[in-house]
């Protein structure tokens, strides 16, 4: 007979799903927008196998969204609230929720991707201007 499972095992499969140091930065990077591989690449310095790896398994655990448009598959998340809920474990552990807001929907200048090159254009045209 099968045993009933505890009815707290889905909160200790979020938590243990989101708990890898690489998968809050990935999760705070992909923050309120959207974020190709290549994107995560750069803005955090890993390696792109590494992070697919991460990827797919926050995406097994439905936690993420994907959107194909050309080359590119953008990843976002798919309850903004996960948000949330990393900022209140930062207050818990003595980070600032100002400090992890920095770490949110980060550009990186060394990006080529479609949303980066915007933020980058966008930047350009403020200086020339
Ligand atoms: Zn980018």
């Amino acid at each position: 007979m099968k045993k009933n499972p505890n009815p707290l095992e889905p909160i200790a499969f979020l938590l243990e799903t989101i708990s890898p140091l690489t998968r809050l930065q990935i999760l705070l990077a992909i923050g309120t927008g959207e974020a190709c591989v290549c994107h995560l690449e750069a803005a955090l310095g890993l390696r792109q196998a590494y992070i697919s790896q991460h990827l797919m398994a926050l995406r097994k655990a439905e936690l993420l969204l994907d959107r194909r448009e050309g080359r590119y598959i953008f990843y976002r998340l798919k309850d903004p609230s996960l948000l949330d809920l990393i900022t209140a474990s930062a207050t818990l552990s003595g980070i600032s929720a100002e400090a992890v807001s920095t770490l949110i929907n980060r550009a990186s200048p060394s990006c080529e991707c479609p949303q980066c090159a915007l933020v980058s254009i966008s930047t350009e045209s403020l200086e020339t201007a």
